[in-house]
């Protein structure tokens, strides 16, 4: 099938890394949205000569990553207001993102790497006048929080340009661009109440056709906005009713400067003003095993995420603790981890971790995910999933546990007669119940992940468990079982929003693609190795990656070809050259173009998958620096922390 379809006589439609759709008139033509640009190609075999205009829908970059070649071609640029500075001031936004103690879940990074000039901005409720037509812009915030929708009359249709606020008849393109900060109620998506209005003033416009950035074509706007406000309210709902209306938090309230820990059993003591919860296992010789250490209240994230030691002077006076021997955290977040590297440092205290998080813990720059902590910690131990070890007289295991994060785990041990189960933020004890942890897509989210987990716990029989935020629970097989009916049910309704239920992991993760390192840095004139690394939640593909950096530098190679099995990942790697006159300024940024062939569909993704480089001209004090030099450098901040944490714990 042809890319170009002609819809009606002035009105066409390309298929690229989004759809383009061409409005014709005479010898001229005007895009909305222009995805890689390519359709220019195109151009001769309609008889239009010129593009004089690219009106964008919001900014991602598979909208707009073709704009340079399009304005290039002669083409003026119009931008939703509320985003033009993503066009018109990229290089700033890449020099003020915030990588590290990231509580920012939206997905402005998939944006533009170099700024491009604007002509015209497009405000809400304004209309924008090209030749015949006049196209009225509403304001449509919920894919992203500058997005817009444009409508237009042509050939005696109404047509409504919907960039991604709907992809068909009751679907969405992705859940993830709608939630765009932690802990913000309906469910943990934010963006879907001004979704829902967006949806409500575009159906009162009554369009006669929409026509999405990805997605289906609609012929009857009022049937597939009122299946897309079914499935979201019926979500919304259903998330809402498993928090129970709780918070994240169930902290004891009041001002508590001291006596902050609470006996669980003869050897068990729970700190629940800390933010997250504290575990501390205290063993007959007074030796302790922090489980999770962050915070000492919640206030010392607003306080610019300060770690003021809690917990040990009180163990001291009330459980003789003598040592603070070893640490095990649930996950990478930094509520749960902020104290790890004051522990190790000024206690010698011993790191174990699970497996699955030990490189996140080591190399937080190399990711790009939310609530990092930026000192790297060194890890003194690996566990393996399902290991088991024995401390302070204590049998433990340690098994994954994914869905709050994909980089989760629980630790399984009997103290005093009781089955405990240390779950972090896996699973919370609401006020009527089990709350799951999530979803939060951009911890990286998988479909069964939280049923999984949730039986993996349930065959260790827990009597207690120890949650991140909502203290200590008793709990039992009835209340595992609700734990269990809500996973499903959260599953069903999140496959029900997706275009093609099949893929609807590629709606849920947003990290499908990532670059690693995230961040680098090189010196001009030497080479970095980057890897591609692709999660296919397709059926079995042929990914296709190009990595596209600066101009200036070389890639090798031009383009990897890597099969990948249905649900299973394959990389890709890749070679950087930097100019020894490089001087740009700021972290360059790379992208990973990524298409997948699977039979006779090929799907052009785009650029999904960004990293960051800083050139630096700084020598190096190894003493080694022959120009061209092989040399793979994770991010500089890294490697320093590195050095300075092999100082000797005190
Ligand atoms: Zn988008
Ligand atoms: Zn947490
Ligand atoms: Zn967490």
């Amino acid at each position: 099938m042809s890319r170009l379809r002609q819809l009606s006589r002035h009105l066409y439609v390309y298929q690229d890394t989004c759809l383009v759709y061409l409005l014709v008139d005479g010898e001229h033509g005007l895009l909305i949205d222009g995805g890689s640009g390519s359709i220019v190609d195109q151009l001769g075999a309609l008889g239009v000569r010129q593009i004089e205009w690219v009106l964008h829908t919001h900014h991602h970059r598979d909208q707009c990553q073709g704009d340079a070649r399009l304005v290039a071609h002669g083409a003026s640029l119009a931008v939703p207001e509320q985003e033009a500075h993503f066009f018109t001031e990229a290089e700033q936004f890449w020099r003020s993102s915030r990588q590290v103690h990231n509580y920012d879940l939206s997905t402005d990074s998939f944006t533009l790497s170099q700024s491009v000039p604007v002509a015209a901005t497009l405000a809400d409720y304004a209309s924008f006048r090209w030749r015949s037509y006049t196209i009225r812009v509403l304001p449509a915030p919920g894919h992203t929080k500058g997005s817009i929708v444009l409508l237009v009359e042509v050939d005696g249709q109404t047509v409504a340009f919907t960039g991604d606020l709907i992809a068909g008849p009751g679907t969405l393109w992705h859940l993830y661009d709608l939630q765009w900060s932690y802990g913000a109620g309906l469910g943990g998506s934010d963006g879907l109440q001004p979704a829902v209005c967006a949806l409500a003033d575009l159906r009162a416009a009554t369009p006669d056709r929409l026509l999405p950035s990805h997605g289906e074509i609609m012929d009857d706007p009022s049937a597939a906005i009122d299946a897309l406000m079914v499935n979201l309210r019926d979500l919304v709902r259903h998330l809402e009713a498993d928090a129970n209306g709780a918070t994240g938090n169930s902290r004891p309230v009041g001002l508590v400067p001291d006596r902050r820990l609470v006996q669980l059993s003869d050897h068990l003591w729970m700190n629940q003003y800390s933010f997250a919860n504290t575990y501390i296992l205290v063993s007959d010789r007074g030796d302790a095993l922090f489980m999770d250490c962050g915070y000492a209240a919640f206030h010392h994230v607003i306080a610019g995420f300060r770690f003021t030691e809690h917990s040990i002077r009180e163990l001291a006076q009330r459980a003789g603790l003598k040592r603070v021997d070893l640490f095990i955290p649930s996950h990478y977040h930094d509520d749960h981890i902020a104290g790890a590297p004051f522990l190790q440092e000024r206690y010698g205290t011993r790191i174990w971790a699970h497996e699955v998080m030990v490189d996140i813990l080591e190399h937080p720059r190399s990711y790009a995910l939310p609530c990092l902590l930026p000192t790297p910690i060194r890890v003194d131990r690996s566990l393996r999933d399902g290991e088991t070890f024995e401390w302070g007289g204590f049998q433990f295991s340690i098994i994954h546990t994914p869905g709050h994060t994909r980089y989760h785990a629980a630790l399984l041990v009997e103290v005093d007669g009781l089955r405990v189960a240390f779950t972090g933020d896996t699973l919370h004890a609401g006020s009527a119940g089990p709350m799951l942890g999530g979803p939060i897509y951009q911890n990286r989210f998988a479909l069964g992940d939280f049923e999984t987990s949730i039986e993996r716990l349930r065959a260790w029989q827990p009597e207690l468990l120890l949650t991140g935020h909502t203290g200590a629970a008793e709990v039992d097989t009835a209340w595992l079982d609700i734990a269990t009916r809500r996973a499903r049910e959260s599953a069903v309704r999140l496959r029900t929003l997706a275009p093609v239920a099949e893929d609807v992991g590629f709606s849920l993760d947003p990290s499908w693609v990532s670059i690693y390192p995230y961040q680098s840095t090189v010196r001009p004139g030497r080479y970095l190795d980057l890897t591609v690394q692709i999660h296919n939640h397709g059926p079995d593909c042929t990914a296709m990656v190009a990595l596209d950096s600066p101009t200036e530098w070389t890639v090798a190679p031009h383009q990897a070809m890597v099969e990948i099995a249905a649900g299973s990942e394959g990389e890709a790697c890749f070679r950087l050259g930097v100019p020894l006159d490089w001087t740009g300024d700021g972290p360059a940024v790379v992208w990973a173009d990524v298409t997948l062939e699977s039979g006779t569909s090929i799907q052009p993704f785009g650029p999904v998958a960004h990293g960051l480089v800083l050139v630096t001209g700084a020598q190096p004090s190894d003493g080694h620096d022959t120009v061209g030099e092989d040399v793979v450098l994770r991010s500089l901040v890294d490697l320093q922390s590195a050095v300075q944490t092999k100082k000797p714990g005190v």
